[in-house]
């Protein structure tokens, strides 16, 4: 499998230490954020959340990590308008799981992606004390979104409350670094922001592009002003405060040990959307993205950097996107030249 290749051997010093298993249940939202690609009106996989649970089973046995994150998302599996049955279904399939890991000798631990917009909470407790029950680590991971989404009223009313009631299972509150939210960062108006800061592990993911890409990628510039920023504003921010203080570090992007499951069932490395022909420097490979990951590596001499230990890299398809305006010297070369490490609780 993928994890034993002449590349990931390369990378061996890099790899993250669990793999990621990336399940897409069904894309049915209740709300239509900018960046994301998804069909939220499609039903596909909601009659099938059981059966997934044969192909995580799957990737887990044939798998050399013995631990394993399995972020389990929408669309928005807490919406209110979804039949009780889904929940139901979610805690028979991280059942099934979690029992079959065991029995292999592996571990598993689950985040529940959620947007926070919902007004049954009983339905989520539900799931969770019977997860507790069974003794099945489970979290819930959110984002916010600085340029946007919980912009109205009702929304950001309810994410609040939300994420209050159930702040000791949040894992991370993530926040994805388009042109926009970069913009909105740098500008620091957002006292919201400020309060998830002081109280939350916050975490921003790459933007990987669809059909908005020419208006949401940020340019390299963009990308190393907004880790300058955090670095010096919001140093505790993942993955810049690893990058602070550790002078080994791992690679951000699982791609070398992931899988992820569609609503249809079809798995792919993390590509599933429709692009065109020419919208990426290398041809598009749903199924690995080695080719990305040594165009990446060569583009930048990645393995003759001074840097190499303590760099995470960064997403390869954003890498790729062949749109995107580039430095010419690589933009973490800059922000490790200006930032050495410093000792950890610095900040
Ligand atoms: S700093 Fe840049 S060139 Fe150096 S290892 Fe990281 S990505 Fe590669
Ligand atoms: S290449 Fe980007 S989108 Fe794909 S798994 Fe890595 S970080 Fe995620």
């Amino acid at each position: 499998m993928s994890t034993t290749s002449p590349l990931a051997r390369l990378l061996e010093s890099k790899a993250p230490l669990s793999s990621e298993i990336e399940v897409h249940l069904f894309e049915r939202c209740n709300l239509r954020c900018a960046f994301c690609g998804q069909d939220h009106d499609d039903d596909t996989g909601l009659a099938s959340i059981r059966e997934k649970a044969k192909p995580i089973l799957e990737f887990i046995r044939a798998n050399p990590r013995r631990d394993h994150t399995i972020n389990l998302m929408g669309g928005e599996l807490f919406a209110d308008d979804l039949p009780d049955e889904a929940f139901e279904a979610y805690a028979d399939l991280a059942t099934k799981v979690a029992r079959g890991a065991r029995e292999l000798g592996h571990r598993c631990r689950f985040n529940w992606v959620t947007n926070f917009i919902f007004d049954r909470r009983d339905r989520v407790e539900r799931l969770l004390a019977h997860l507790d029950e069974e003794g099945i680590p489970a979290f819930l991971a959110t984002s916010y979104d600085l340029h946007g989404r919980q912009a109205g009223r009702w929304s950001i009313e309810v994410f609040r409350a939300n994420l209050e009631a159930f702040a000791h299972r949040v894992h991370t509150v993530g926040f994805v670094l388009t042109k926009p939210t970069i913009r909105a960062l740098l500008a620091d108006g957002d006292a919201f922001f400020r309060e998830l800061y002081a109280r939350y592990d916050l975490y921003f993911d790459y933007y990987v592009p669809e059909s908005g890409a020419s208006a949401l990628m940020p340019s390299d510039d963009e990308i190393l002003s907004a880790y300058h920023f955090v670095a010096e504003r919001y140093p505790r921010i993942q993955p810049v405060r690893d990058l602070l203080e550790r002078e080994r570090n791992a690679m951000t992007c699982y791609s070398l040990n992931k899988t992820t499951i569609l609503p249809d069932g079809r798995q792919v490395k993390c590509r599933y959307l429709t692009y065109k022909p020419g919208d990426f420097r290398h041809e598009v490979d749903a199924t690995s993205n080695e080719n990305i990951i040594w165009g990446h590596l060569q583009e930048n001499e990645c393995l003759g950097c001074e840097f190499f230990g303590r760099c995470g890299f960064r997403c390869f398809v954003q890498a790729d996107w062949s749109k995107r305006q580039r430095r010419e010297e690589c933009l973490f070369k800059d922000f490790f030249r200006r930032h050495p490490v410093r000792p950890a609780g610095s900040a």
